[in-house]
């Protein structure tokens, strides 16, 4: 099937979908039959362009996406390709406008992260990392030389583009960082970085990396765009960590730079302390409460097809289980309620109006939520979950990754528990 691209698409959209409560309708109150797979009708509080964006990282993803996954997670590959089609298709940095993206609403990028992570969280991952991670930070904080050279062909998926906050010793306290950024001992107007980041999404593959360091003018945080290319032999590695239990179908790798010599054209100019990266790390968090109801709700629709299926005891399928039912209506609830939350923070965000604490707190529910919920259904498979074939066990394994990078759901309780005291309890 031919898809349509957004950018061909979505200034035309956006245009008329500026202030989307102007363009919404809503659906009559009468009476409606149940739709289990939308259970709260949350199709209703999207525009119409919205649901044509959606439909075109749906059919892209069922249809080009889902027959690789099964593979590249049992072979822990990640096909590159995947992100120049989702280039190609206007997926990539969904939300800039200009330098070739498509400039799309947040609840349009909550949709399109959905229709991904339904397949898999690591390409969900893959992609994140490119368009919130690496292209938000280049668009929010970068010089205009860099958005101009680098965005556009980030957006087409030829340039990829990797994260680099977190180091070995330092995860969920990043302000802690060793790794440094000096002036160059030898080459003029340049800056050595030195120092190493781990569990670096893309890492290996990445040609632009967004890397975090303490400048030692000031001991302060800045952001440093590195461009594998323009790194001399030694002074770049990033090897890849293999056998990982979740995650299988994203590269993850680390970033060892030594005495890396980068521009100083290449520091984020204005922006300093954890503020840069945890402005970038909002965006991708926002992404992840979006993504994860799409895994759960995938979790729920193969576990309602094998209860359906699967008969036990006098030839009854195990739908028609007390028990299971319960768990099938615990998840379509929480998957239910998590997407109207991820909703309406979207409409704020595209409004200017999102706390940080809104988006820990959706990213805290929506990945417990995901994970705890799958962890159930995964029961009602009995023996077969343990087949990869089934895709609930990959699942799970994904979820629980979510639930702990971009700030591990405890990190976030700290985070929403100091806003509600006023007593920060990270010690
Ligand atoms: C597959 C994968 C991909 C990733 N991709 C990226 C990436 O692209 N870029 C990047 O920068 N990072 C990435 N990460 C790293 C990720 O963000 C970190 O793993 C995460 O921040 C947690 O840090 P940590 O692993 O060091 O855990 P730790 O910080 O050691 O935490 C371990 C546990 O202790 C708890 N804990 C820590 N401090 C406290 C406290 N004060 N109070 C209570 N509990 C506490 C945590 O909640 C957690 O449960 C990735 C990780 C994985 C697994």
């Amino acid at each position: 099937m031919m898809y349509r691209s957004l950018i061909r698409t979505s200034t035309r959209q956006l245009a008329s979908a500026a202030r989307p409560g102007t363009v919404r309708s809503y659906a009559s109150t009468a009476s409606q039959p149940f739709d289990w797979e939308d259970p709260l009708g949350s199709h209703n509080l999207f525009t119409e362009e919205e649901i044509a964006i959606r439909d075109t990282a749906e059919a892209y993803c069922q249809e080009r996406m889902l027959p690789r996954v099964l593979q590249a997670y049992r072979d822990e590959y990640y096909d590159k390709k995947i992100l120049e089609e989702m280039g190609e298709l206007g997926l990539l940095g969904a939300t800039i406008k200009g330098y070739g993206c498509a400039g799309v609403s947040n609840v349009a990028s909550g949709l399109i992260t959905k229709a991904v992570e339904r397949v898999d969280s690591g390409y969900r991952s893959g992609m994140s990392v490119q368009s919130s991670l690496a292209m938000g930070g280049i668009e929010e904080f970068g010089t205009q030389e860099l958005k101009d050279r680098l965005l556009p062909e980030m957006a087409k998926g030829k340039l990829l583009g990797a994260f680099g906050l977190t180091e070995p010793n330092h995860g969920s306290d990043p302000g802690s960082m060793e790794t440094t950024a000096k002036p160059h001992p030898t080459k003029k107007g340049y800056l050595s970085i030195s120092g190493s980041k781990t569990w670096i999404t893309n890492s290996p593959i990445a040609d632009v990396l967004l890397v975090w360091a303490k400048y030692s003018e000031t001991g302060k945080i800045r952001g440093f765009v590195i461009e594998r290319k323009d790194c001399p032999p030694g002074t770049l590695e990033t090897p890849a960590i293999k056998n990982k239990t979740g995650l299988r179908a994203s590269l993850t790798g680390m970033i060892h730079l030594d005495a890396c010599p980068v521009p100083e054209a290449n520091m984020f100019p204005d922006v300093e302390g954890l503020r840069g990266p945890f402005a970038c790390l909002n965006s991708a968090r926002y992404g992840i409460a979006w993504g994860v109801m799409g895994a759960l709700e995938d979790c729920i629709t193969r576990t309602r097809a094998y209860a359906l299926e699967r008969k036990q005891f006098k030839g009854n399928p195990l739908a028609k289980y007390q028990l299971v039912q319960k768990k099938l209506a615990d998840a379509a609830t929480d998957a239910a309620f998590g997407t109207l939350a991820a909703i309406q923070v979207g409409r704020l965000k595209d409004d200017g109006k999102t706390a940080p604490e809104m988006i820990s707190m959706i990213k805290r529910q929506n990945c417990d939520k995901a994970l705890s919920n799958a962890r159930v259904l995964q029961e009602v498979f009995g023996g077969n979950a343990v087949s990869d074939e089934y895709s609930i066990g990959r699942h799970v394994a994904n979820l629980f990754v979510t639930q702990t990078y971009e700030g591990q759901s405890d990190i976030h309780s700290l985070i929403l528990g100091r806003a509600i005291t006023g007593i920060q309890a990270f010690v």
